[in-house]
């Protein structure tokens, strides 16, 4: 069956952006909140299902935004997992434009801007509800990388109705996705946004050599994350980043990106 006939598509910005079916399917799968441990499980995955939509569109905008202001394209945004309008494999969230424009400056530039603009939203949301009474906590992930998530608790204080429980699931899912997903994307490994960072910075002060660098790096770091999550018990994040460790070792093996 064809699922791309129930894809959702809608202009935002002038940007074309395209949700597949899978976006949702991610969503459901991932969801932390469906065991309905403080409240209906489905308010739950609704609030959650919200939460990395916005996330995500808000990164991907970001990413949007930067190429208009840098290449003058209009790029277009594909949410899921499967092929983006413009061919390529989107895993989560890809921004593509036509460009033929490959300086590394302009490459690390629009590379960045999602990233920020996905983490500083996650940051002001929670700074924005720290004066109505909403509580956050800084905690870590493997003990060293810092986070926030929300406080179940000062959200329940407002009561148990099934649409504050959607908002808890909202704000953790936000605050979480934004500063956790947000942050991993700065990691240097190809082709995440701080590998594709670190790509163009060494392909243009060393070449090739430069490239093969960036990519030896990605497989390093991909297969340490990787391990990580694994005895973190993530699944998602350690078949992520041990696919991504693979394919880095394919490029550098057989097809180096060009500079
Ligand atoms: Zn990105």
């Amino acid at each position: 069956m064809d699922l791309s006939q129930f894809d959702w598509k809608f202009k935002l910005f002038g940007f074309p952006v395209r949700v597949m079916v899978s976006f949702w399917l991610i969503c459901v799968f991932f969801s932390p909140f469906s065991t309905g441990q403080n409240g209906p499980w489905l308010f739950g995955l609704l609030g959650w299902s919200a939460a990395v939509f916005l996330s995500i569109l808000i990164h991907e905008l970001g990413h949007a935004f930067a190429m208009r202001k840098v290449y003058g394209t209009t790029p277009t945004i594909d949410l899921g997992i499967g092929r983006a309008s413009r061919g390529a494999f989107v895993f989560g969230g890809l921004t593509s434009s036509y460009s033929n424009d490959q300086v590394p400056i302009k490459r690390a530039l629009t590379a960045a801007a999602g990233p920020v603009a996905e983490i500083t939203s996650a940051f002001a949301l929670a700074l924005a509800l720290i004066p109505l009474g909403f509580r956050f906590e800084l905690t870590t992930i493997f003990g060293f990388i810092p986070t926030i998530t929300a406080d179940v608790n000062s959200f329940l204080f407002f009561g148990s109705a099934p649409l504050i429980y959607f908002v808890y699931c909202f704000v953790e899912g936000f605050v979480w996705v934004g500063g956790v997903w947000g942050l991993f994307n700065l990691a240097p490994v190809f082709p995440c946004d701080g590998g594709q960072i670190l790509l163009s910075a060494l392909g243009q002060t060393m070449g090739a050599v430069g490239v093969r660098i960036a990519l030896f790096a990605s497989i390093v770091v991909s297969v340490a994350l990787g391990y990580l999550f694994l005895r973190d018990e993530n699944w998602f994040m350690t078949f992520f980043f041990f696919f991504s460790a693979y394919q880095n070792y394919r490029l550098l093996a057989y097809r180096s990106p060009r500079f």
